[in-house]
């Protein structure tokens, strides 16, 4: 009978300690006992790389991109071997590998590197030899032999890539949720499990907020058509299934609803209403590499006017010192911000053909009281930016007002 490749990925807290580790390894086993050839992908346990960066800000506010790939890459080094320990232990051959051992080459933007090539030779040899392969997810090397990492939640993207390169047959991600949800279970315990979503919805969700599955290895999967499988590492339930357009998915204008609190305000007040002044303010904080996110722009009436955008938590301080050094070259005003804000956003590829839903996003939030400060649509979300104490109760009630919840 031939043998089919499966890749599997299990999250931090899938191996966050002895037991689920050993939990692991018989979940693996059972699957590689189906006669397949199995290619395993491991996060960190538990909380290690949150735990990891932590001990660098403590050392520094701003420490090298390359030493922070260097350190943060080992929480993977470590559960890869002890995944591996597990199963020899349970008497099946297992061998565990660094992303720079399996061949996973990147580009040197450390600390969010793109993978350029996967030499795959020393995965498909060990394969041959029988062995279960347990690969370090979130991480390569560049042509330098320098670790680099693929960003936060990077092992879903090892996870996609090896599928892509060994052609698998089944490319599994097992979390500690049973699927992707209508929101985050923990938000809203109502919150129902999606049987199928595509690809675009997925990313969409992932771009704005949940954290289920990074959304660079969506694009990746969407790219090369690699259907993905979100389920439980705690128990046997189908999960949900990502998969592109066309193929038979329920017809809905909302999917799912998702938050993003890691996100900031930044105002320049009173800003010359003239050409290229928002040419100038955004080259200048691209190229200290600021990625902006939401902007709005007032309509000027006396020829004065404030621009507002968001940035990641992560870049606030940087943003910041940037944006004033731009408005005092362009003769703006004063730099207002507000960390204290959140984004939360509902998602549906059906809104293309749904009217009145931004309507009542809207009549939702206002029925709670929740101011709008900010507004962003795509084709196929809407975004408002509320002040982040609110979160949770807009989630809820947005959840709730779109009927998505387990009735
Ligand atoms: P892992 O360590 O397995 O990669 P993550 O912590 O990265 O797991 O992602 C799983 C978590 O994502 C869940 O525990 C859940 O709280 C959160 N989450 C956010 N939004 C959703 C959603 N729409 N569906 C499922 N989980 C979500
Ligand atoms: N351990 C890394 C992180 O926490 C990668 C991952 O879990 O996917 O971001
Ligand atoms: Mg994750």
């Amino acid at each position: 009978m031939e043998k089919y490749i499966v890749v599997q990925k299990f999250g931090g807290s899938s191996v966050a300690n002895i037991e689920r580790i050993q939990n692991v390894a018989r979940r693996v086993m059972e699957t590689k006992n189906k006669n397949n050839h199995l290619v395993v992908v491991v996060s960190a346990l538990g909380d290690t790389t949150d735990d990891l960066e932590a001990m660098a800000l403590k050392l520094s506010s701003n420490p090298p991109d390359r030493e922070m790939d260097m350190l943060m890459s080992t929480g993977e080094q470590i559960s890869c071997a002890l995944l591996s320990i597990a199963i020899n232990a349970l008497g099946h051959k297992a061998i565990s590998f660094t992303g720079g051992q399996v061949g996973i080459r990147t580009d040197n933007t450390h600390t969010k590197a793109r993978i350029e090539t996967i030499d795959a030779k020393r995965i498909k040899k060990a394969l041959d030899e029988n062995k279960i392969v347990i690969v370090a997810g979130y991480q390569g090397v560049t042509d330098d032999d320098d670790i680099t990492t693929l960003g936060r939640g990077g092992s879903d993207l090892t996870a996609v890539a090896l599928a892509k390169t060994l052609n698998a047959r089944v490319c599994e991600i097992f979390t500690d949720v049973k699927g992707i949800y209508t929101t985050d279970p923990r938000i809203v315990p109502e919150a129902k499990k999606i049987e199928t979503i595509i690809f675009d919805e997925m990313l969409e969700m992932a771009s704005l907020g949940a954290q289920v599955m990074q959304a660079r290895s969506i694009e990746v999967a969407k790219r090369f058509n690699i259907p993905l499988h979100v389920r439980s590492s705690f128990s046997k339930e189908e999960g949900t299934m990502i998969v592109k357009e066309n193929e038979k998915v329920e017809e809905v204008a909302v999917r799912g609803i998702t938050c993003n609190k890691a996100e900031a305000k930044i105002t320049i007040c009173a800003v010359p209403d003239k050409p290229g002044v928002a040419s100038k303010i955004f080259t200048e904080l691209a190229k200290a590499g600021i990625n902006v996110d939401m902007i709005v722009q007032n309509v000027s009436h006396t020829k004065l006017t404030d621009i507002s955008f968001t940035v990641p938590d992560a870049v606030f301080n940087k943003a910041i010192t940037a944006t004033k050094k731009i408005s005092h070259k362009i003769g703006a005003g004063e730099v207002l911000s507000d960390e204290n804000i959140a984004r939360v956003s509902i998602v549906g590829s059906g809104m293309r053909s749904h009217s009145g839903i931004a309507a009542k996003m809207f009549q939702t939030l206002a029925e709670n009281k929740i101011n709008i400060d900010m507004i962003s649509t795509s084709e196929i979300s809407i975004s408002c930016i509320i002040n982040y104490k609110f979160t949770d109760k807009a989630i809820k009630a947005l959840h709730k007002k779109f009927n998505l919840g387990n009735s």
